[in-house]
């Protein structure tokens, strides 16, 4: 299996968790997805769970150097060694520039940022109809990929719930964020030529097939 060292990069709602939990399956690299390691810390009330829900309740995002250091242990754990694909990180450009030091300390480099394009319509539409996996963190949605039985999970039989921030009045402060802090990342790393854009419209697999043939065009 070949390793991967990437970055998934596209608004909320774009697809970004549903294709890494596939691309871990296909190469080998952990999945770092700081949104699951703050819900997750949230749901413990561990200090970093406490420190981090008034800024997800609100769409807001937690600051820099909370999720830098959040980034740096996780990238440092055993299952990241032959590699990784970064979920919803870096999300402003301190970020994407302190992962640039985190990576260079490792001896390592980015090999591609694969942006994952969604018109804001479709975007809303995903996230509103979006269900997850209380106890294993399987991703549903109500219309596009819905559970056998409702609201239980096909894998373990967890409860299924919606995000408190999937609700109306979140998403849009969240697409704002989006538009303000992260948009820009696109020219920090098209200038750094390794931005590749995969249109994210279509169905799941279509997108994944799309996500495979821009990694191995970069690898010829
Ligand atoms: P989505 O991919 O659906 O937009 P995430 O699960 O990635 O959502 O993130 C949920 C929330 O967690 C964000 O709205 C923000 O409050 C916080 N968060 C996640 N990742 C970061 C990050 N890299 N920087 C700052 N805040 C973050
Ligand atoms: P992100 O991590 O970028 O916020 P998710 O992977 O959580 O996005 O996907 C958001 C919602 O859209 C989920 O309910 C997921 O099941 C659904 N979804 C993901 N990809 C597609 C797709 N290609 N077509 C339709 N629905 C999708
Ligand atoms: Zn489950």
């Amino acid at each position: 299996m070949a390793s991967l060292r990437v970055v998934l990069l596209g608004p909320p709602g774009a697809g970004k968790g549903t294709q890494a939990k596939l691309l871990r399956e296909q190469f080998e690299a952990c999945q770092v997805s700081t949104g699951d390691i703050l819900r997750k810390a949230v749901a413990d009330q561990s200090p970093l769970g406490k420190e981090a829900s008034a800024f997800i309740k609100r769409g807001d995002l937690v600051p820099d150097s909370v999720i830098v250091k959040l980034v740096a242990e996780r990238l440092n754990e055993k299952d990241c060694a032959p590699g990784f694909i970064l979920d919803g990180f870096p999300r402003t450009i301190p970020q994407a520039q302190s992962l640039e030091e985190i990576l260079q300390k490792m001896g390592l480099g980015l090999q591609a940022v694969l942006l994952v394009q969604v018109p804001h319509t479709v975007i809303v539409e995903r996230l509103a109809g979006r269900r997850t996996c209380k106890n294993c963190g399987a991703l549903y949605h109500l219309n596009f990929n819905p559970s056998t039985k409702e609201s239980i999970c096909d894998r373990c039989g967890g409860e299924l719930q919606q995000r408190d921030d999937d609700r109306e009045e979140t998403i849009s402060a969240r697409l704002k964020v989006y538009d303000n802090q992260t948009a820009p990342l696109v020219d920090y790393y098209r200038q750094r030529g390794i931005l590749r854009e995969i249109d994210g419209v279509g169905n799941v697999e279509d997108i994944r097939h799309r996500l495979i043939k821009t990694l191995e065009d970069r690898a010829t």
